[in-house]
């Protein structure tokens, strides 16, 4: 992706180098337990760590370079989602509201919960933040091998996605039925709800590609094979080394692909009724 030297986007909350446990003892949830097994070995509370275990060591030169450079990268990602979205919702005559981005390092707290490195990026929709640690895109790289720019560019406009399902009144919908079903029944919901989040990524390159022609040979199989990687059949197989479909939340790799392609092949918001596809291929 041409990315170097764009607009970078005004909406991002930059925590990186905030302990996340600012609000309890110490380190947040992390803090207590500490405290707790203090008290349990007789320690002296007053010993009690700051900060969050490994939450915010201090980065090294070479590593704060990188951590920037992709700061600067995430900024200018979040202000082309801006851009496409505010012309499509311009044309649905709509005001696009733009969502805030927290860039965090370590852990943080979200109108969702505790958030940590762990959690991977996300959406939340309480406080309409797409809640992002740097650290990440490292994974990407290496645990899902799914390396390149765009990989990461894909996974940012897949939390947007969720931000547009969320003002469209989508997400309610889904969560509202929580209650009402059983997580077998509910997680097919879930699914659905996320490959619709893949295809609106895909309806954002599209229109990302067609007005700023900034897609460079190969992104778009980045983004395809981290769809690929990310999938829930494959997380399973990874960490437990066989499949439950029931389980799954976000939809197998090879439907994540679809839906992400077929946004990006079509580029109309009309054709990703996940909700109502007989097959979500
Ligand atoms: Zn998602």
């Amino acid at each position: 992706m041409r990315w170097q030297g764009r607009r970078e986007s005004s909406n991002v909350e930059d925590r990186r180098g905030v302990s996340g446990g600012q609000v309890a003892v110490g380190g947040g949830i992390i803090g207590v337990i500490v405290l707790v097994l203090n008290f349990l070995l007789g320690g002296d509370s007053s010993q009690l760590p700051q900060q969050v275990p490994g939450g915010n060591r201090q980065l090294t030169s070479e590593e704060k370079a990188a951590d920037d450079e992709m700061s600067k990268f995430v900024k200018v990602v979040l202000a082309e989602t801006e851009d496409v979205w505010n012309t499509l919702f311009e044309k649905m005559g709509k005001d696009y509201p733009e969502p805030t981005l927290v860039l965090f390092s370590g852990s943080t707290q979200s109108g969702c919960g505790f958030a940590s490195a762990a959690s991977g990026p996300f959406y939340c929709p309480g406080d309409q933040k797409v809640y992002i640690d740097l650290s990440f895109y490292q994974m990407l790289k290496e645990r899902f091998q799914a390396p390149g720019d765009f990989a990461m560019a894909y996974v940012i406009a897949h939390e947007v996605g969720h931000h547009i399902q969320n003002y469209l009144g989508i997400s309610d919908k889904v969560h509202q039925m929580r209650q009402q079903l059983s997580d077998e029944e509910y997680n097919k919901y879930s699914v659905r709800l996320e490959l619709q989040a893949d295809f609106l990524a895909g309806v954002w390159a599209h229109h990302e590609q067609r007005l700023k022609n900034i897609l460079e040979e190969g992104d778009i199989e980045e983004a395809l094979n981290a769809a690929n990687a990310i999938g829930d059949d494959n997380l399973q197989k990874q960490s437990q080394g066989y499949v439950v479909p029931e389980s799954f939340t976000h939809g197998t790799s090879a439907q994540r692909m679809y839906w992400f392609k077929k946004g990006y092949e079509t580029g109309d918001i009309n054709q990703g009724d996940t909700f109502n596809a007989r097959d979500l291929h």
